[in-house]
C-alpha cells in the first residue's frame, strides 16, 4: 500500500491530513488518488459515503490547483445541501495551508446573494446542489467556462432526486476539456446513460465490487409476522442498549406513527420527513447528530441530507421498493472502520426479496431470531453494568456525602449492595419483558389457537348436532348470552385513534362474513380497547383483524383475560397479545405503573434516566 507522499501529496495537503490523523490511504483514495493525479481521463468511482470518497477526489483536485490563476477551476455537483456544506467543510480542512485558496457553497433553502457575492470575491472550488448552481449559472453569476474538474457526487442520488436536466443544463455550461469524476453507490441504467453522455473513455474503480455493501455492515433480519412489525422493532432496539440508529420506514405517514409510537413508548427518538420544513429538518437532523436523539425514524428521501459516521444500526422496519435503496440505507452504518448492523423485519412475503438483494449487495442476509424478553433483559443488564463500571468517579462532587452514604450501607454486604443498586435500576426492565412471548414463533402459536378454535367450534358443533338430533330438535341461536360464554379481546385501538363503540361494531358487522356474535361490554382506552363478544370467534376475528386497518394502522386483536373484578387495573392481564407491550402504555392513562411504562411512564417520571436510553455513549 502506498502512503499519501509516496502519491505525490503536496506538502502543504500532507500536512493538512496528517494533522487529522490519516495514517494510511482507504482503498478507495488508494486507487482514485494517483489516477487523478497521473491523468485526465474520466473516473468512474464506486464508493459509499463513509469510505473516504471525499478526500479521493479532493486531494488529487487540490494538490493540482494552481491558486495564481483566476477563475473556478473545480465544481462539485452534490444531491443535498448538507452533503455539499460537508464536503465543503472537508475541501477546507484539506486545504488549509494551501495560501490563497478557496472553496464555496451554494445550495438552495439560503440567500442566494451572500453566496453570489462570496463567488464574485474569488474562489477555486465551488460546491453545489444541482438546482442552485443551475439558478447561478442562468443568472450569469456563475462562470464554469474553465473548470478543469468536474465533480459528480452522489451520482446516482443525484438523479434518482429528479436532477438529470438539471446536471444537463450545468454540464452543458463547462467546457469540453475537463475531467470529470464521478462517485456513486450503484450503477442505476440512467447513471450509464448519462456517463456514455458526458464522459470519455472513463476508468473504473471501485472501493468493493460495484454495488457492494461495506464489509462492515453485517445483514441480518427477523422473520417476523406483520402484525408484531412494531414489538419486532422495539426487540431490535432493545437488544442494543447503545444504539445509535436510524429506523427507516416507506412513508411518511408511517415514519410519524411509527416515531410516535416509540416516543410515547418513551424512546428517545424524532421523526424526519417530508411534511418537515427545512428548518424543522435541520433542527431533527442537529438534535440526531448531536446524539440528543439515540433514534430517527426516517423516510429514504428525508435523510438523504444526513450524514452520520458512527451509526451503529440501520433498521428497515419495511424494505424499501428499489434494491439501490437498501444499499444506501446499509451503506449508512459500519462507516470509517465501524461495525454496524442492519436489521430489516420481514413477512414471510417479503423474504422472497432478499435473493434479488443479496445479489445486489454481494452479501448473504443472516436470519437472526427474535431476541426474547430474557435475552433482552440480560443484555440490558450487562450493559448496565458495564457502564457502572465505566462511568468516571466524580470525586469531588460526592466526597462529603460519602461517609454518610457508607454509614447507611453499613449493615448490608457488598453483594446486597451490588443487588439493590441494580435491582433499582433494572426491575423495571425485567417486569416489562416478564412474560413477553416469543415472537418467532407467533405465527405458529396463532395458527395452533386458530385451528384449536376451529377445532372446538367443530366439536362442539357435532356434539350439537348429535344432541339435537337425538332429542329430534332443531339448533337455534340462544336467545340470551351470560358473561361466562364471553371472551374478552384486546384491540390497539383507542381513544387517540379516534376509536369508538360504533366503529367497533361497524367494523366487526362488515368483516365478520354475516356472523353475528354477541357483544358485550366495550371499554374504549386512550390507546387501546377491550371488549367482549361471544366466545367461539376467535379465530374468525383475527382473521378479519388481518384486513382490518384504521388510520392507517394495522389492526391487532387478541383474547384477553377476563375484566379484572373491582375494575381494576388490567395490566398484564392479557394472554396473547404478540407482545407489544407498546400497550401497556395505556396504564399511565389509567394512573397505573405497567409495563409499558416502564418505557414512557416510569421513565418520564424520573427524569428520563432509565434503560438503554440514558446510555448512549458520547
Ligand atoms: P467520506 O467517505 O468522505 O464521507 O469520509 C468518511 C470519513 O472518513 C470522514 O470522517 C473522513 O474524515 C474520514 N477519512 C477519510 N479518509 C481517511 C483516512 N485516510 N484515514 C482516516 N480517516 C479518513
Amino acid at each position: 500500500m502506498s502512503t499519501f507522499k509516496e502519491m505525490g501529496l503536496n506538502p502543504e495537503i500532507l500536512s493538512a491530513i496528517e494533522e487529522l490523523g490519516y495514517v494510511n490511504p482507504t482503498k478507495i483514495q488508494e486507487l482514485a488518488i494517483p489516477k487523478i493525479l497521473e491523468s485526465k481521463q474520466d473516473l468512474i468511482a464506486f464508493a459509499q459515503t463513509g469510505t473516504g470518497k471525499t478526500a479521493a477526489f479532493s486531494l488529487p483536485v487540490l494538490n493540482q490547483i494552481d491558486t495564481s490563476k483566476k477563475g473556478i477551476k473545480c465544481i462539485v455537483l452534490s444531491p443535498t445541501r448538507e452533503l455539499g456544506l460537508q464536503i465543503t467543510a472537508d475541501i477546507e480542512t484539506y486545504s488549509k495551508n494551501i495560501p490563497g485558496f478557496k472553496v464555496v457553497a451554494v445550495y438552495g433553502g439560503a440567500d442566494i446573494t451572500s453566496q453570489i457575492r462570496k463567488i464574485e470575491r474569488g474562489c477555486d472550488i465551488v460546491v453545489g446542489t444541482p438546482g442552485r448552481t443551475l439558478d447561478l449559472i442562468k443568472r450569469n453569476r456563475l462562470n464554469l467556462e474553465g473548470v478543469e474538474f468536474l465533480v459528480l457526487d452522489e451520482a446516482d442520488e443525484m438523479l434518482s432526486m429528479g436532477f438529470a436536466e438539471d446536471l444537463d443544463a450545468i454540464l452543458a455550461n463547462t467546457p469540453a476539456e475537463k475531467q470529470t469524476l464521478l462517485f456513486s453507490a450503484t450503477m442505476p441504467p440512467d447513471m450509464v446513460k448519462l456517463s456514455k453522455k458526458y464522459m470519455t473513455d472513463p476508468v473504473e474503480i471501485s472501493a468493493g465490487s460495484k454495488q457492494e455493501a461495506n464489509l462492515n455492515v453485517t445483514h441480518q433480519y427477523y422473520k417476523i409476522n406483520n402484525r408484531d412489525r412494531y414489538p419486532a422493532l422495539k426487540r431490535a432496539v432493545d437488544f442494543a442498549p447503545d444504539i445509535y440508529g436510524i429506523i427507516f420506514c416507506r412513508t411518511r405517514a408511517e415514519t410519524k406513527e411509527v416515531a410516535e409510537r416509540l416516543a410515547e413508548d418513551g424512546y428517545n427518538t424524532d421523526a424526519l420527513h417530508g411534511d418537515l420544513s427545512q428548518a424543522q429538518r435541520d433542527y431533527v437532523m442537529g438534535r440526531f447528530r448531536s446524539r440528543q436523539l439515540q433514534l430517527l425514524v426516517a423516510t429514504d428521501v428525508a435523510a438523504r441530507g444526513l450524514d452520520v459516521n458512527e451509526l451503529t444500526h440501520v433498521l428497515n422496519f419495511k424494505l424499501p421498493d428499489e434494491d439501490a435503496v437498501y444499499v444506501h440505507r446499509s451503506g449508512r452504518t459500519g462507516r470509517a472502520g465501524n461495525e454496524g448492523y442492519s436489521i430489516s423485519l420481514l413477512t414471510a412475503k417479503e423474504e422472497g426479496r432478499l435473493r434479488y438483494l443479496e445479489r445486489k449487495i454481494g452479501r448473504k442476509f443472516e436470519k437472526v431470531d427474535i431476541p426474547n424478553g430474557q435475552e433482552i433483559c440480560q443484555k440490558q443488564l450487562f450493559s448496565l453494568i458495564d457502564n457502572i463500571k465505566e462511568t468516571e468517579i466524580a470525586n469531588s462532587h460526592i466526597e462529603s456525602f460519602l461517609p454518610q452514604i457508607f454509614e447507611m450501607f453499613e449493615d448490608m454486604t457488598k453483594e446486597e449492595v451490588i443487588k439493590k443498586i441494580v435491582s433499582t435500576e433494572f426491575n423495571k426492565f425485567l417486569e416489562y419483558y416478564r412474560d413477553a412471548p416469543d415472537l418467532n414463533k407467533t405465527s405458529d402459536r396463532r395458527e395452533r389457537d386458530r385451528n384449536r378454535d376451529r377445532d372446538d367450534r367443530r366439536g362442539d358443533d357435532r356434539r350439537d348436532r348429535g344432541d339435537r338430533r337425538d332429542r329430534g330438535e332443531r339448533r337455534e341461536r340462544p336467545e340470551h348470552k351470560t358473561a361466562s360464554n364471553m371472551t374478552r379481546y384486546f384491540i390497539n385501538q383507542g381513544k387517540k385513534d379516534g376509536f369508538s363503540p360504533k366503529l367497533l361494531m361497524g367494523m366487526i358487522n362488515s368483516h365478520l362474513g354475516g356472523a353475528t356474535p354477541e357483544i358485550g361490554q366495550i371499554e374504549i382506552m386512550k390507546m387501546f380497547s377491550f371488549f367482549e363478544m361471544e366466545s367461539g370467534h376467535t379465530a374468525d376475528l383475527q382473521r378479519a383483524a388481518k384486513q382490518m386497518e384504521f388510520n392507517g394502522r394495522e389492526i391487532s386483536i387478541e383474547e384477553s383475560s377476563p375484566k379484572p373484578k373491582g375494575g381494576g387495573r388490567d395490566r398484564g392481564e392479557r394472554k396473547d397479545r404478540g407482545g407489544d407491550r407498546g400497550g401497556y402504555r395505556g396504564g399511565r392513562d389509567s394512573g397505573g405503573r405497567d409495563g409499558g411504562g416502564y418505557r414512557g411512564g416510569s421513565r418520564e417520571r424520573s427524569g428520563g434516566s432509565h434503560g438503554a436510553k440514558r446510555r448512549t455513549r458520547r
